[in-house]
């Protein structure tokens, strides 16, 4: 046969009229049908995804989740055994089948509240990725009422549906965590704002979205497309996780148990201990207290608190979770056919500078950072085969960079 009477198998499309035909055993394809295949593949492989979702959050038992948990995230037991029933509860409720008696289980949507640095968003970040669902992490404080200049609460699902490749069904069934919940509360004891942009229109806005909704949302977000074909989603199925460290709280708290507000006088470890012992108690009226509306409250009823970090936990941070700091650096230098070792000393070190610092876990990355720079600027072109890092090594480093001026600051 003639190379131009070539065709393709599936169209029947001459060799001329393609731009590329492949030859099979017995059969040839153009380049048009393994576009069109392509897709096809695609499609189906979604609708697979969503299959294979269902029968894995089936599995998924609270201790399992938990276990999961664990494996990413050093202490926070409080939150993981609240985050994992809650987290349960709410995928057993999309997939309970259809009954005709009148329970209707409502969604679990869950608030944390806790120092900023704790984890809080580690923790949603986990969940999503053991549920294998999309996840969007917002930050309250750009949020504002439709209309004024900011994101609209629209935006959140704008960056669901892109976290989701834009496949709807998914991200119907994805995670939002909603950071700096606090920083939205209403400002009761400010009169002067005539129209609280920040306060309590927002929280009402957001409050459409945790109740379950549909909206129309602008797929690339935001006023800078106009033109843009709306998409439409529904939040009924959402998991919200929100998280604030809502500064002061304790304050409420501690009026509320009638007790002592932790006095200026009271050293820094004491006011930590207070701290954490404080935020074991808190109730939902802590938060409408502190200017949370009480309907936004209800729409999150899992509340739990995150535990400040001490010494013993930063350094369980360093090298124990699954994607551990140190493990990390390890995985880099051994790429270089370099072994990393990190003595117990300078660990500690480490841990002991960020606490100075009050970096908390976010510093402990910095710091290494600083510490280990130089090494791996200078090793993978170098004859070394090997690196300790000593105590002594880790003081030398941090010393000379700049992070070590932030006690000036502190
Ligand atoms: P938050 O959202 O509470 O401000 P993050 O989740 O962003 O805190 O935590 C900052 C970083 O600190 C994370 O990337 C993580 O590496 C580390 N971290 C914080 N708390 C923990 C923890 N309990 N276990 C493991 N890593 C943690």
């Amino acid at each position: 046969m003639a190379k131009d009477d070539l065709e393709c198998s599936f169209c029947g499309r001459k060799k001329p009229e393609t731009d590329l035909l492949i030859a099979g055993l017995d059969a040839h394809i153009c380049d048009k049908c393994i576009e069109q295949a392509h897709g096809i593949v695609l499609e189906e492989s979604k609708q697979g995804g969503a299959k294979e979702l269902s029968s894995d959050l089936m599995l998924s038992k609270p201790k399992v989740i938990k276990a999961f948990l664990d494996e990413y995230i050093i202490g926070q037991e409080a939150t993981k055994k609240v985050m994992s029933v809650a987290v349960y509860n709410h995928y057993k409720r999309l997939l309970q089948p259809k009954k005709d008696d009148d329970i209707e289980i409502q969604k679990s949507n869950i608030i944390m509240v806790g120092e900023t640095g704790t984890g809080k968003t580690l923790m949603a970040k986990t969940i999503s990725k053991m549920l294998n669902v999309p996840l969007a992490i917002v930050d309250a404080t750009v949020l504002t009422e439709a209309g004024y200049v900011g994101e609209d609460v629209e935006g959140i699902l704008t960056k669901l549906l892109q976290a989701a490749d834009y496949n709807v069904e998914k991200a119907q069934r994805g995670i939002v965590f909603i950071d700096e919940i606090d920083k939205i509360a209403r400002k009761s004891d400010n009169p002067s704002i005539t129209r609280d942009v920040s306060g309590e229109g927002v929280q009402q806005a957001l409050l459409k979205l945790l109740e379950g909704t549909t909206v129309n949302v602008p797929p690339k977000g935001g006023r800078k497309h106009p033109d843009q074909k709306f998409i439409e989603v529904d939040t009924e199925n959402i998991l919200f996780i929100a998280g604030g460290a809502f500064d002061g709280i304790e304050r409420n708290i501690s009026k509320r148990l009638n007790m002592q507000a932790v006095g200026f006088s009271a050293s820094q470890s004491e006011d930590k201990i207070e701290r954490t012992n404080l935020l074991k108690y808190i109730i939902p009226k802590d938060l409408k207290d502190y200017g949370l509306i009480p309907e936004i409250i209800g729409r999150l009823p899992a509340l739990t608190y995150m535990d400040p970090l001490d010494e013993e936990t930063l350094r369980a941070i360093l090298t124990e979770p699954k994607n551990a700091i140190i493990k990390q650096y390890q995985r880099l230098f051994e790429m270089d056919d370099i072994s990393f070792e990190i003595t117990e000393g300078a660990l500690n070190y480490i841990v002991g500078k960020a606490v100075e610092y009050k970096l908390g876990a976010r510093g402990l990355r910095s710091l290494c950072e600083a510490i280990l720079t130089d090494a791996m600027f200078e090793m993978p072109e170098g004859e070394e085969t090997e690196l300790i890092v000593t105590r002594e090594y880790a003081e030398d480093k941090l010393n000379k960079s700049t992070i070590s001026k932030l006690k000036a600051v502190s």
